[in-house]
């Protein structure tokens, strides 16, 4: 097997946002890293809302010029409207609701402004299409001194000593070996089918298709001029289904459907078809669409929740998807790719000045990114399993900027969020209680049906 790229001290699959501000946290350290990244950039990618705890990754790298200078749409906000005006909210039970006296002015729409977030300087982030967002990053993390090969697939990695990394490059098998493998390859999960340490999440099972749309008139959801280029999420009068609006430039927008795999499983129809018809659930949107005009062929999305059993090895870890990958109802993805590397990069650098690459040298970043996923994780949980819950929480003011700091991406502290241990009480309430009038609003997600081997 011929040597490809001279052997290095980290090699990094895949050049998605983990890949990419891995390796350039770590070139700007002055560690010798290599990207091998399967596709040439620009591809499209799903996940175009980005979350504010991002921009800190951004300042750490010097990459915050380059978001204003491309002029992607400042995001300040998040909104989302209801599938079905026929479901009452309004009870007030603990103090909660719009009938206590404590109902937010902007109910259910959230400004990041409304919380101060400490190391973010801007009341606002980022939608961004993909496809060049993803470029950009790559070629900063080149600039910083990473050696990145595009149009590279990693086919698997050897450990008997160092690590080989084994590819493909022009037609010949080769390899390169390093000190240390970073897995940034997604959904893909290299080293996680690799090594057997996949759990498939069945409770989410969802399933999203998802286009971009021209003239798409995303104004008509905006009830004051701040919430011009909010994501919007509207919902669908369907267990866990979903429609996100997203702007991706002044007149496009992207439209994603997300809903149970069991809804498109059971019918006859074409994705396109399936996409109309989910989408007709909600005739205001359906009817604005239909005026818009589809610029992009539909991409569908499958079978993405997962975790793993070990995100970090003897002489590996894992970054981004490649770790764990949550339902992306509050656009958490990107985020966590970008700060999964910002953590993970201080342990690397620790295990290069102690040359220790030991499964241990990684407990700092392995403890911290469990805990912002899981934490995820479980609102997301309660969230799906009793949708209402989320709308009195944002819209009570007592609760509202403790939910809205979890929306800024701020999860990672030691502690659980206190909103997070009380929705979850609640939840237990409701479900026990079967008198209790939201308890025909559960939906059929159980609160502790998927609990992580880890
Ligand atoms: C339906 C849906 C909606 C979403 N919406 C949002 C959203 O609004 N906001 C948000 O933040 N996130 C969202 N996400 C999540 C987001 O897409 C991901 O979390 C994010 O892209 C993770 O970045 P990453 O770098 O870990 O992986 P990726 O962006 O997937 O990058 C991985 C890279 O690795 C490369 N690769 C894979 N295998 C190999 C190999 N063997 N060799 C070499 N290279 C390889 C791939 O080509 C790819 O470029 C959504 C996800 C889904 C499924």
């Amino acid at each position: 097997m011929a040597a490809g790229p001279s052997d290095t001290q980290v090699g990094i699959i895949g050049g998605g946002p983990a890949g990419a501000s891995m390796a350039a946290y770590l070139a700007k350290a002055g560690l010798k890293c290599v990207v091998f990244e399967s596709e040439l950039f620009p591809r499209p990618h799903v996940g175009e809302s980005l979350v504010p705890s991002s921009t800190r990754v951004f300042r750490d790298l010097g990459f915050l010029e380059t978001m204003e200078r491309e002029r992607f749409p400042h995001k300040f906000g998040a909104g989302w409207t209801a599938a079905n005006s026929q479901i009452s909210y309004d009870h007030d039970w603990d103090g909660l609701g719009e009938t206590d006296g404590h109902a937010h002015a902007d109910g259910p729409n959230i400004r990041f402004e409304e919380r101060q977030q400490p190391g973010v300087d801007q009341n606002y982030t980022y939608h961004v299409d993909r496809g060049k967002f993803d470029q950009l990053l790559l070629q900063h993390a080149s600039g910083l001194g990473a050696d990145v090969h595009e149009g590279v697939r990693v086919s698997g990695v050897e450990f008997n000593g160092r690590a080989k990394v084994n590819y493909q490059m022009a037609g010949k098998e080769m390899c390169t070996t390093c000190d240390l493998v970073v897995d940034a390859s997604g959904r893909r999960t290299l080293l996680g089918n690799q090594l057997k340490l996949r759990i498939r999440d069945d409770v989410f099972d969802q399933f999203a298709i998802h286009t971009w749309f021209d003239d798409y008139d995303r104004k008509a959801w905006i009830k004051k001029d701040q919430h011009a280029d909010f994501i919007f999420i509207h919902f669908l009068p369907l267990t866990n289904s979903w429609i996100w609006q997203i702007p991706i430039t002044d007149t496009i927008t992207s439209i994603g459907v997300v809903t149970q795999r069991r809804n498109f499983a059971k019918t006859k129809a074409s994705r396109e078809e399936f996409f109309w018809e989910t989408v007709r659930s909600r005739p205001e949107v359906y009817a604005k669409l239909k005026e818009a005009k589809q610029v992009r062929p539909f991409s569908e999305e499958g079978d993405y929740s997962y975790a793993m059993k070990q995100v970090a090895g003897d002489r590996w870890l894992m970054v981004g998807d490649a770790g764990r990958f949550v339902d992306p109802i509050f656009s958490t993805g990107v985020s966590i790719a970008l700060n999964s590397s910002r953590f993970a990069h201080t342990d690397v650098l620790q295990a290069f000045a102690t040359g220790n690459f030991s499964q241990g040298a990684f407990d700092n970043y392995t403890s911290t990114i469990r805990r912002g996923t899981t934490n995820w994780y479980e609102f997301i949980k309660v969230y799906y399993r009793l949708n209402v819950l989320f709308t009195y929480f944002i819209t009570d003011t007592r609760y509202r900027l403790d939910v809205l700091k979890l929306l800024q991406g701020d999860v990672y502290e030691a502690e659980e969020p206190a909103v997070l241990t009380k929705m979850r009480a609640m939840v237990a309430e409701v479900e026990n209680t079967p008198k209790h009038p939201w308890h025909k609003l559960l939906n059929d997600l159980t609160a502790n049906a998927f609990k992580p081997a880890f």
